[in-house]
């Protein structure tokens, strides 16, 4: 219960990088405590002066009183003093204050100064009693004294060194209130210690190696207190920690990797395909000087999980860098430690959370990569995948080179339109397209229902979702080219019927036909995929009678709500003046219904639907070649001119308006739409197309064929109009879904139209022969 009071002159500190204060104080007296009034939020209490302050200035009294004592301890003083070097100004200081303070202060004074634990401090400050205070320092002295006298012998050389460390002390003497603070200085420093050690041990590059010893020689100088100190050990603990020469040993055998290949993806041959190529190579040749591969495809077709089952394959850890939005270039490479809140791109950071030299490292989405005014990242990116420059990358904060040959990186991306070309021309582009409903049937059977059900905590005999049911899930509750939002309904199903089951409703509780499956109703919803003993069988086993749930159309209207998608097209193309068009997007093919009418002004045409300046453009030169083409097709305005503009206004539009379309594609089906408007008759229900359009009545060739085949044959349609040019790149289609449709190639209009309406599509004169010479 005894205290020191103090008087605090100066509060120094900051709260970055992390909270650390400096209180520097002057003691004045010690103190009893007699009594506690208030402990929070800070202490307050009756407290008693325990020595008193005249006695310091009233000292011959004490000096008579314990003569012998305090002149032996006079003598130990200087003594200490005396072994110090005196040309120090601290030194020279303290030998004046011995001789100038009065005597009682020594002890206080003096315990601060030399080696002496917290525990010793403790007790002098304890020492009320001037007589036991001195007869407790002594033998401290004496030890501090012993001590140098010691080093001095063995270490001769360095005897500057220890006399600066206990020179340096005074200026800390009144600094003796705070008790913690010794304490962490001590650590600190044995940190720093151990720091240098671990450097020194590490396996980091000569370069690196130099640059470290010579901040860990700053560090031992700097006071802690400086904001330097903080980033100096961070970025010397990044160093130590870096995996410089630490790598894992590639395994890599060509048929296990098919083998974890396939059972981990199911179709995606060609990414397969393409994927082992690359791999063989790799263990033939034993570098990584290749193409950096990059699949390109729409979200939620296993770009990631593939990355993933690479690095499975090859033994090694995998790490996932998202550049999504990414617009500084020192998210990849780094602040330079100038900078307040530096720190390492993600690169370093990466390897860093690895551990390792030559991780997978996955750059995803590298085609949402943006510019700013804090420079261009892809450029940065350039450097890290070049395999000639990539040995000696150097990140700003690093500073340093480091290696990044060893790592392996794959690149994703929605659209090779948005990479920088210079980044493009680094990648080998793999296409992973979308998936037909079949291959999504199968994925969700084989790969996804089994992964929620593990992740549900479920089992095949408490849930049973049918294949029919998960046709249901596909085309009524999610429309994309992916697997990801099938993946997330299955979900929500299996956390609908985990409640089910964890209630265990099923106990006595009369069955739910929505929920549960069950009575006659059901057994209409379940085909020859469901398995009987969902509802008979089930008796026998020793489950409750309603397990398993059977998930049928009924339970998933009840869990999934009303279906979001329905089979629209041929309801909406029950009038003229509509068609279906198909339409490339990042996230894979959409059908796209283009609507027109038409109504009495003076020839203006009107866009609707967030156009692009390209597809507006096709929009007149449909126009203008229907206007010159009309006496040849009996196309007439409503008051049966040929002038199809004469006193009427046209509007052309394209829903789904928030989304900004682009592309020439849509020529074909602009003309298709005005020509059912013009003449009245309606666009066969099952017909989609696509095509560029030239002035002169030509169909050129469009790209994403594939996607947009699988959209369309996802919406139900039968009859797909494509370019005749583009008829090679139907042999990418899937047998099955070719098998589906029927695919008409066109080269010019005429056939486009002869193919969308039913009956063809009347032409006055014979048609003369086209032949595209572009
Ligand atoms: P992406 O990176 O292309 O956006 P992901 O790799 O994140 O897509 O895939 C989303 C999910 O779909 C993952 O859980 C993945 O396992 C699954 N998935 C996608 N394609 C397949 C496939 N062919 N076989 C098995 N699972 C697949």
């Amino acid at each position: 219960r005894i205290g020191t009071a103090a008087l605090a002159v100066q509060v120094v500190g900051s709260n970055w990088p992390k909270p650390h204060y400096t209180l520097l104080v002057t003691g004045l007296c010690r103190f009893q405590i007699l009594q506690l009034l208030k402990e929070k939020p800070y202490p307050v209490a009756e407290v008693q002066q325990l020595d008193r302050l005249e006695q310091f200035t009233n000292g011959h009294k004490s000096e008579e009183e314990l003569g012998e004592l305090s002149e032996q301890f006079y003598k130990y003083a200087v003594q200490l003093v005396e072994m110090l070097d005196m040309s120090v100004p601290a030194v020279a200081k303290l030998r004046r204050l011995l001789d100038n303070l009065p005597r009682e202060a020594l002890p206080d004074i003096l315990t601060s100064i030399i080696r002496t634990t917290n525990q010793e401090k403790l007790q002098i400050l304890d020492a009320v009693r001037l007589e036991e205070r001195f007869k407790m320092t002594i033998p401290l002295l004496v030890r501090q004294i012993e001590g140098l006298k010691l080093l001095q012998k063995t270490r001769k050389s360095k005897q500057d060194d220890d006399k600066r460390v206990v020179a340096i002390r005074p200026n800390r003497r009144i600094t003796h209130g705070s008790i913690t603070e010794d304490e962490e200085e001590e650590e600190d420093h044995d940190d720093v210690v151990m720091l240098e050690k671990k450097i020194r041990t590490s396996s980091m590059s000569e370069q690196a190696l130099k640059v470290c010893l010579k901040e860990i020689k700053r560090l031992k100088k700097m006071p802690q207190s400086m904001p330097e100190y903080a980033l100096t050990r961070n970025y010397l603990e990044l160093m130590v920690e870096l995996p410089w020469n630490k790598s894992t040993k590639d395994r890599l055998e060509i048929r296990a990797a098919r083998i974890v290949l396939d059972n981990d993806h199911y179709a995606m041959e060609k990414l397969k395909k393409r994927v082992l190529e690359y791999l063989a190579v790799r263990q033939l040749k034993n570098n990584l000087k290749g193409p950096i591969l990059c699949f390109v495809g729409p979200p939620g077709v296993g770009k990631t999980s593939v990355g993933r089952s690479i690095a499975k394959t090859l033994g090694r850890e995998f790490h996932r860098i998202a550049l999504g939005g990414v617009c500084d270039q020192s998210d990849i490479r780094g602040h330079r430690r100038t900078y307040v809140g530096s720190m390492p791109g993600r690169i370093i950071n990466g390897l860093k959370t690895v551990g390792v030299n030559n991780p997978v490292f996955l750059l995803d989405e590298v085609d949402k990569l943006a510019k700013s005014l804090q420079g261009d990242p892809a450029a940065a990116l350039l450097e890290v995948l070049d395999p000639e420059q990539n040995h000696s990358f150097t990140d700003h904060y690093l500073n340093v080179a480091f290696d990044l040959s060893q790592v392996l990186f794959i690149a994703t991306a929605n659209t090779t339109a948005t990479i920088p070309p210079a980044l493009l021309d680094r990648m080998e582009v793999i296409q992973v397209p979308g998936y037909t409903q079949e291959e999504k049937i199968e994925i969700a059977h084989r790969h996804l229902i089994p992964k929620q059900l593990e992740l549900h905590g479920l089992t095949p005999q408490q849930i049973q979702i049918p294949q029919v049911t998960t046709l249901g899930i596909i085309t009524r509750y999610t429309r994309e080219a992916g697997v990801r939002a099938l993946d997330r309904k299955l979900g929500a199903i299996c956390r609908a019927v985990a409640v089910k089951v964890a209630e265990g409703q099923h106990k006595e509780a009369k069955p739910d036909r929505a929920e549960v499956g069950e009575g006659e109703d059901c057994k209409e919803h379940i085909t020859e995929d469901a398995k009987p003993e969902s509802i008979s069988d089930t008796a026998d086993l020793p489950l409750p009678p309603e397990m398993p749930i059977l998930i049928d159309f009924h339970a998933l209207k009840d869990i999934l709500g009303p279906p979001m998608y329905d089979m629209e097209v041929s309801e909406r193309l029950s009038q003229p003046g509509v068609a279906v068009g198909l339409a490339w997007t990042p996230l894979g093919g959409e059908i796209m219904f283009v609507e027109a009418s038409r109504m009495d002004g003076d020839g203006q045409l009107t866009l609707t639907g967030q156009l692009g300046d390209i597809m507006k453009e096709s929009a007149h030169l449909a126009i203008s070649w229907l206007r010159s083409n009309a006496k040849r097709y009996r196309l007439t305005n409503a008051s049966g001119s040929f002038d199809l503009l004469d006193n009427t206004d046209i509007h052309l539009h394209f829903p789904a308006g928030a989304v900004t379309k682009d592309g020439p594609s849509a020529g074909v089906t602009i003309v298709t739409c005005l020509a059912s408007l013009f003449s009245g008759r309606l666009v066969c229900s099952d017909v989609a197309m696509t095509g560029e359009i030239t002035l002169r009545g030509l169909v050129l060739p469009v790209g994403g064929i594939k996607d947009k085949v699988l959209a369309a044959h996802r919406a139900g349609l039968k009859r797909i109009i494509i370019p005749q040019r583009n008829e090679k790149d139907l042999e990418e289609i899937a047998a099955h879904v070719r098998q589906d449709l029927t695919f008409v190639l066109a080269a010019c209009l005429d056939e486009v139209l002869n193919a969308a309406f039913d009956g063809g599509f009347a032409v006055k004169a014979s048609l003369e022969h086209f032949n595209s010479k572009l």
